[in-house]
């Protein structure tokens, strides 16, 4: 809105004179958008970064954590029905995106330039991962909540984090 030079009240932007006295505003200056554009650039980049170094933070929580999980089951057993070579393998798989997952974190945080381009294929991974390992253990009915908990929280943040490193370039 812009105000009328005439009877001081408020008109749209778009007007060539005045509705309330017919009084010329073509001369009147426009709010312009770039200066609303910046302010919402600078309002985003002060919660993003913080936002993008807890992602990055959890991805090497959740890295070790599939580390973790992924490690006993080479040399364990699957429970009934499972194939063993299945069950090593997801084991394997695990194991794997943990450390690419820790990895990518650690690089963010640290600000290494190739684990921001890391972060995205990576982040794939783990949505990828953690969904087959979510819907695996749903379909075989051995669903553990906290196994279920983490595997969630993993693709959301996967996925978050995806759209942070985005946003920080
Ligand atoms: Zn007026």
């Amino acid at each position: 809105m812009i105000q009328c030079p005439n009877c001081a009240k408020s008109v749209p932007d778009w007007s060539k004179e005045c509705q309330f006295c017919q009084a010329d505003v073509k001369g009147v200056a426009r709010p312009r958008k770039s200066d609303f554009q910046r302010g919402t650039q600078i309002e985003k980049a002060a919660w993003i970064r913080p936002a993008l170094y807890v992602a990055a933070g959890y991805s090497i929580l959740g890295g070790l954590q599939n580390i973790g999980s992924g490690t006993p089951m080479l040399g364990g057993k699957p429970s009934p029905g499972t194939p063993t070579a299945l069950f090593v393998g997801t084991g394997l798989v695990m194991m794997a995106v943990g450390c690419l997952s820790a990895l990518v974190g650690v690089g963010l945080l640290t600000k290494v330039e190739i684990a921001r381009r890391a972060a995205i294929p990576v982040s794939g991974l783990r949505i990828l991962t953690s969904g087959l390992i979510l819907v695996g253990s749903l379909l075989a009915g051995g669903v553990s909540s906290s196994g279920t908990i983490f595997n969630i929280l993993d693709i959301v943040t996967a996925g978050l984090l995806v759209y942070l490193v985005r946003e920080t370039d």
